[in-house]
């Protein structure tokens, strides 16, 4: 299960957003009815209704003493931002790395026992005699309201990360519990460093032959058109005027008004480089 045996270690209160949305749901409150349908679809449910539910269920007096996990929230940068102007700040972040296509797979094939709370999955952890005939599955784990999960997660992901990244410790999910259980501790306790830090990800810079490709096949042809075009409408000096356009236009250009080093193109220097 997630986070169980963490909120044992340290004898934490586990809050789960998504199992207090199902206790809602299954009472029927307001708040349930509200939230089933973003739920099955595999949408969130607005930051309103969510961070309204995990503000109240903080300052119950065993959490208060206890201390706690937050499972399945924050989700959203919104949610981050409310924790945050509730200054509640948590100690560490776990990010439980799971590739998309395994996820579906444990989601697709997990079943509960509406009896005693139990999750099984019908291949990798079959549940035992007798039990099978009662089992339920959650109305959002199909594939197509997975698939809207997993593409929100993905959406959402560098927010949280980048707004945590000196506390947050990415952990490879798929190992046996055990031994994910082993890591989360030695990382609560301090023995394991975050893995999030310094510079948010972006993209990996392409080799030189993908960059080069990329210039022949899909850039030339604008390259020419744009060239063709320069000197109809710039014929005196149409690199001069191009170089000017891209300072211009330059989207790394810095904020700060540094005009004087940009205005004088050395005329020189563009003739130089169409010869
Ligand atoms: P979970 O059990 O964590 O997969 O949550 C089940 C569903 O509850 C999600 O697909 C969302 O619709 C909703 N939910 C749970 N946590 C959040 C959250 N932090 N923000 C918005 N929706 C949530």
């Amino acid at each position: 299960g997630r986070g169980e045996g963490i909120v044992e270690d340290f004898g934490l209160v586990h809050i789960s957003t998504g199992d207090e949305l199902r206790m809602h749901v299954r009472q029927g409150t307001p708040l349930g009815l509200q939230a089933k349908g973003y739920m099955d679809s595999g949408g969130l449910v607005p930051d309103s209704l969510i961070t309204a539910i995990v503000k109240e269920r903080m300052l119950h007096q065993d959490v208060v003493e206890k201390g706690w996990l937050l499972d399945g929230f924050p989700r959203t940068a919104g949610q981050v931002q409310a924790l945050s102007e509730a200054e509640v700040h948590p100690d560490r972040v776990v990010l439980l790395d799971v590739p998309d296509e395994i996820l579906v797979e444990r989601c697709t094939g997990r079943r509960l026992d509406p009896v005693t709370g139990a999750i099984y999955h019908i291949v990798h952890n079959p549940p035992p005699e007798g039990v099978a005939d009662r089992l339920v599955q959650r109305s959002d784990d199909t594939a197509e309201a997975m698939s809207k999960r997993i593409a929100t997660y993905h959406e959402n992901l560098g927010a949280i990360t980048t707004y945590y990244q000196t506390k947050c410790r990415r952990i490879n999910g798929v190992r046996a519990p055990k031994a994910i259980r082993e890591e989360v501790k030695a990382f609560i306790e301090g023995s394991l460093p975050p893995t999030m830090s310094g510079v948010p990800p972006r993209r990996a810079m392409p080799k030189p032959e993908e960059a080069m490709a990329f210039v022949e096949t899909t850039m030339m042809p604008f390259i020419v058109k744009g060239c063709a075009a320069l000197c109809k409408t710039k014929p005196d000096k149409p690199l001069e005027y191009l170089a000017h356009w891209m300072i211009e236009n330059n989207p790394n250009k810095p904020l700060v008004d540094n005009t004087a080093d940009q205005a004088p193109v050395n005329k020189n220097d563009v003739n130089e480089e169409r010869a």
